[in-house]
């Protein structure tokens, strides 16, 4: 695929969703998120900022939420293009999707999931994204981050604005805004977080429609995933493998787009991780989007000596 093929397909299926009706009330909630997200993207971000030149990158490390901001923002640049070629005065025969591929960024700080790693280089190609990682460096720390995007500043300094799929129940989420200023102690460019007012059902609820690829170890009761030094599965979610309960998104994996016969696409965990798992004991995981309380998203983030 193209990165004109990827935007459009984003775009119908953002669609798909958006035209769901009679689902249940986490898609009427979720629609209304979708709209609000698209929104900020489309009105007060492409008016300050081009989306074609560097001046909007994305930040990008194959978590779930970054991964829905994603499809949304692809979307979103997909109708941009197809508004600019509507106004034209050439057919649009004549017109070629103006950008190859997506300016996004990634922060490889600390010892990472192999199965993450996978998956974000997995869907870097799937997206086209032309992905700048940071090198890793041993024992770094959370507060490298910005750091770390100095460096990101320095190689493309026409960077302006980079996306960020924050959601307001992160820790220090509740007072941020959609288009901000970095604090003090960080480089200065302008910080778009268009996700902050999604609630983890929501997330689940568009993902799993998508049909995208999913990382897998969401498959194996990851929540939230951190370094390996600092994420377990999810322990709300523990121990209940064998009653498989229902989960709240059976009309979205039933209708799922672009999957035929439906499903849910999880990408399978890297053997590492698969042994890594198993030396955890027997106890068996739900999947994460059986957990929908943001206040315990975060419960399998431990601090380990
Ligand atoms: P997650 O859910 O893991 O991450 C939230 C989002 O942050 C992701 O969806 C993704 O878009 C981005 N992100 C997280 N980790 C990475 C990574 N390794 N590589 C690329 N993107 C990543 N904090 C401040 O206090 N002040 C600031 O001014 C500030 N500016 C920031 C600017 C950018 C571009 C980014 C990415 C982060 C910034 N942060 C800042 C930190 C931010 O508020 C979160 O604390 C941080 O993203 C970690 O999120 P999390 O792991 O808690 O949640
Ligand atoms: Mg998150
Ligand atoms: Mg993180």
């Amino acid at each position: 695929m193209t990165l004109a093929d990827i935007s459009r397909h984003c775009y119908e299926l953002t669609q798909a969703y958006l035209g769901a009706q009679n689902a249940s009330s986490i898609v009427q909630e979720t629609q209304e998120a979708i709209r609000e997200t698209r929104a900020i993207i489309l009105t007060e971000v492409f008016s300050r900022w081009s989306p074609l030149n560097g001046e909007i990158s994305f930040s990008y490390n194959g978590g779930k939420d970054c991964q829905v901001l994603l499809l949304l923002y692809l979307g979103c640049l997909w109708e941009f293009f197809a508004l600019q070629v509507s106004r034209s005065q050439y057919a649009a025969a004549y017109q070629r999707f103006p950008l190859q591929n997506l300016f996004s960024v990634y922060i490889d700080l600390a010892e990472t999931f192999p199965s993450l790693e996978t998956f974000v280089d997995e869907t870097a190609a799937r997206y086209e994204l032309s992905l700048y990682s940071s090198r890793r460096e041993h024992g770094a720390q959370a507060s490298d981050m910005a750091a770390a995007f100095s460096d990101f500043l320095e190689r493309y300094p026409e960077t302006q604005a980079i996306l960020i799929g924050v959601r307001a129940t992160d820790p220090f989420g509740e007072t941020l805004k959609p288009v901000q200023k970095t604090d003090k102690g960080w480089p200065d460019f302008y910080r778009v977080q268009p996700l902050l007012h999604w609630r983890l059902a929501h997330v689940w609820s568009f993902l799993l429609y998508s049909g995208e690829p999913v990382c897998g170890l969401y498959e194996h009761g990851f929540t939230s995933i951190g370094s390996v030094d600092t994420t377990l599965p999810n322990p709300h979610l523990r121990g209940l493998g064998e009653t498989a309960p229902q989960h709240k998104f059976q009309w979205e994996v039933e209708h799922s787009y672009g999957i035929a016969g439906s499903g849910i696409n999880a990408r399978p965990l890297d053997p590492s991780d698969v042994s890594w798992l198993a030396a955890l004991g027997e106890d068996k995981y739900l999947p994460g989007w059986y957990l929908t309380d943001d206040s315990v998203e975060r419960a399998g983030r431990i601090k380990r000596k």
